[in-house]
């Protein structure tokens, strides 16, 4: 079987010590290995910094932004290939591979295209210049530089391609090498992409660790960065290691979110806006099995619709085709892991004992494709509660998988801000509404919960790329739960691998140094 190896201090090695299987989730067959440790993360790290470093500060944003360019065009050129990884190691389906690579190589070209407009700069201008003196002569001027350290990018298993692609694209246009960490279980399109990119970028720039981080962070110190995508309790294990509170790495985590769409009091059943709420909530169910950060879990909607919109998504599930994403007419696939089937049905289980059943019982399926009892499979569930409110198992616990709760209220825009806020912090949520003053008191109340709030109307629902879909446009993180990180967001993403530094002195000579 295939051993994929960790591209570390500019050499691929596979590393030693026992060995880890990845599977394709659909089949349960072995597809690569992957050695638990046996790197030099200490040589690894050294090299990001000296080599790395160098390199990259030798760049303008400008060049940078040349070699993303270069990253996006081989992503394209390999996409059939990346595709078909995905389709195996992730339980993904056609489309649901395509979100995840596509995804990345617009990431990459976004900022490819950022790092044209920002130019020849070196140091960021951030705001405008103050006079802090008793003349305009005495300035102080708010500039970003960036950091002098690694960026660690640990991902989880979900995107292994969009994931690497969108903190890449952040930390090499900033300046910062990186050694990207992908989820073992689902590494091997990771691990392809930086087969791809490693030889069009300079020495030091990328490097990449499969497997287990075993104890990367200890050899971290206060110019690093880590950007952490993954679960609560991971995030837990990160904030509370010594790198972080003692020697002052700056972390970034995007963790669990139980993301909330309301539907508003106006909205008829025949409008376009309900149609957009109805694709929108059916989409993040299914898509990639529901295993998506910015998935739709809790669903509000007004008293007198709850009937109608159990039977329009009813109907709308009864289409679907689970089963081994590789057989033609397969709609929905596998979880990706074992682990993920253990705690997906555990967690509808629980959140069953709470709830009313409206679609797909607890998850129970006949995958179509492979043999009875094979595969992480999980059927869409769409259950119903009484008590959307006090409901705790709709509140307390994301289930990452293809599930939804249903709940009912009487239409008051506070309300359904509440209950968004009730998911402690989200990284999305949506309202879908016609009524101007009742989507501004929702808003209102709605945003500090939330990292992205999406207003679902008739007038944008033709060009809508539905809640779920990150932009690298906008920012993707959230409060609370969520992790309170930030990435993306256009420039903004640059910042998390920049120091913000308040540059005093004479005027003129602020000035020269942002080449304004
Ligand atoms: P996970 O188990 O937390 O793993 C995430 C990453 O952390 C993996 O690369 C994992 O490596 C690594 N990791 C685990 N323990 C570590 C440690 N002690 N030190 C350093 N790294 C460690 O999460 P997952 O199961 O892959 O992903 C599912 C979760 O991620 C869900 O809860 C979901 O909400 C969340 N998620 C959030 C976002 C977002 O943008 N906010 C996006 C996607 C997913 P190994 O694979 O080698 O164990």
């Amino acid at each position: 079987m295939k051993l994929l190896a960790s591209y570390l201090s500019g050499a691929w090695s596979a590393g030693s010590g026992s060995r880890i299987a990845l599977v394709n989730p659909a089949t349960e067959a072995g597809l690569a290995e992957v050695h638990d440790g046996g790197h030099d993360l200490a040589a690894a790290v050294g090299h990001a910094r000296a080599a790395g470093l160098a390199e990259l500060g030798r760049l303008s944003f400008a060049e940078r932004g040349a070699l993303l360019a270069g990253l996006a065009k081989a992503v394209h050129g390999a996409r059939e290939e990346l595709i078909a990884l995905a389709v195996g190691n992730g339980g993904n389906t056609r489309s649901d591979a395509k979100f995840d690579i596509d995804g990345g190589a617009l990431t990459l070209s976004h900022y490819a295209e950022l790092g044209a407009k920002l130019g020849a700069a070196r140091l960021l201008g951030d705001g405008e210049p103050i006079q802090v003196g008793r003349t305009a002569r005495m300035a102080g001027q708010h500039v970003w530089a960036r950091r002098s350290g690694v960026a660690v990018h640990i991902n989880a298993f979900n995107f292994p391609g969009w994931g690497l692609c969108e903190k890449l694209a952040s930390a090499l246009l900033a300046g910062m090498p990186v050694i990207a960490k992908p989820a073992t279980a689902t590494a091997l399109v990771a691990h392809r992409l930086v087969e791809l990119f490693a030889p069009l970028l300079p020495a030091g720039a990328l490097q990449l660790l499969v497997g287990p981080a075993g104890g990367l962070l200890d050899v971290l110190g206060s110019g690093d960065v880590v950007a952490f995508t993954g679960g609560g309790a991971t995030a837990r294990t990160l904030r509370a290691h010594p790198a972080i509170i003692e020697r002052g790495v700056r972390l970034n985590v995007e963790a669990d979110s139980l993301n909330a769409a309301v539907l508003a009091p106006d909205v008829d059943l025949a409008s376009e806006t309900f149609a957009l709420f109805l694709v929108d909530v059916v989409r993040d169910m299914t898509q990639k099995t529901g295993q998506k950060c910015t998935a739709i879990r809790r669903v509000l909607v007004p008293d007198d619709r709850l009937g109608d919109v159990a039977d329009a998504l009813r109907e709308r599930l009864a289409r679907f085709v689970v089963g081994d994403p590789a057989h033609d007419g397969v709609t929905m696939g596998p979880l990706a892991t074992a682990q993920q089937h253990r705690d997906v049905r555990a967690q509808i289980a629980r959140l069953a004992g709470e709830t009313e059943a409206i679609w797909g019982g607890t998850g129970e399926v006949e995958p179509v494709g492979v043999p009875a009892r094979t595969g992480f499979f999980v059927g869409p569930v769409v259950r119903a509660t009484r008590a959307p409110m006090t409901c705790a198992a709709l509140h307390a616990h994301e289930i990452f998988g293809p599930v939804m709760t249903l709940g009912s209220y009487a239409g008051d825009a506070k309300f359904a801000a509440e209950f968004v806020a009730r998911g402690d912090g989200c990284l999305v949520s949506a309202a879908y509404s016609d009524d101007r003053d009742w989507v501004t008191r929702f808003a209102r109340s709605a945003a500090p919960w939330t990292g992205r709030l999406y207003l679902g109307s008739s007038k944008m629902a033709s060009q809508s790329p539905g809640p779920g879909t990150a932009l690298p446009s906008l920012v993707h993180g959230g409060p609370g739960r969520a992790g309170g990180g930030e990435e993306l967001g256009g420039e903004r993403g640059l910042h998390l691998y920049m120091q913000r530094c308040a540059l005093e002195g004479d005027a003129s000579v602020l000035k020269a140094l942002i080449g304004a």
